[in-house]
């Protein structure tokens, strides 16, 4: 299977990238976001501790997340040729459980697609998402406190991938085509 980690701070259009790789290449997609929130929306025990961090614009604790991960990948997997992970992994510890999860299932991360975005247009846009999208962690304070769990948990990832040769950094500034014009590139020499 081709295994694609797609990221990016909140606001880099991971969650739109990634359904237009989905329409063009029919990949399944694991959105952990769109998994918590929907456990939240059905009101289970997993979603009342995830809201409770998700309010917070903290991160849901690494053995945790992973164990979802697992449970949805496999309920997905066999079902495509390819699996985008958008969302996850967000940890040093998560990317080192993905690396496991896969192994352990004859598979690996084929690329990390990045999706690069200056500080500035995340928030211009995360404040608009927040307008509309109804997501109770799209207001300011709560924007500002992802962009810092962002900066201290998540970007050491762009190294961890850059080591193994694994990163595709893209510009994410710019007409939406373009830049998945880009990633296509990316994903057609896989
Ligand atoms: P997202 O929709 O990807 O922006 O995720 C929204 C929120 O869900 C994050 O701010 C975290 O609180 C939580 N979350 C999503 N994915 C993860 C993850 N891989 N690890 C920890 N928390 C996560």
């Amino acid at each position: 299977m081709i295994n694609i980690v797609i990221f990016g701070a909140p606001g880099s259009g991971k969650g739109t990238q990634s359904e237009k790789i989905v329409e063009k290449y029919g990949f399944a997609h694991i959105s952990t976001g769109d998994v918590l929130r929907g456990e939240i929306k059905k009101g289970t025990p997993l979603g009342k501790t995830a809201s409770e961090y998700i309010s917070k614009g903290q991160l849901i604790p690494d053995s945790l997340m992973t164990d979802i991960l697992a449970s949805v990948y496999d309920g997905l997997r066999g079902t495509s040729k390819g699996c985008i992970f958008d969302g996850f992994p967000r940890t040093i510890p998560q990317a080192e459980s993905l690396d496991s999860l896969l192994r352990e299932r004859g598979e690996e991360v084929s690329a990390m697609i990045e999706l690069n975005v200056p500080e500035q247009e995340l928030v211009t846009r995360l404040v608009e998402r927040g307008k509309t999208s109804g997501r109770a962690d799209d207001n300011e304070e709560t924007i500002k406190q992802r962009l810092q769990v962002y900066h201290g948990q998540t970007s050491p990832l762009i190294e961890w991938f850059d080591k193994q040769g694994k990163r595709h950094c893209i510009d994410g500034l710019g007409a939406m085509d373009r830049i998945f014009s880009d990633i296509c590139k990316v994903i057609d020499t896989l």
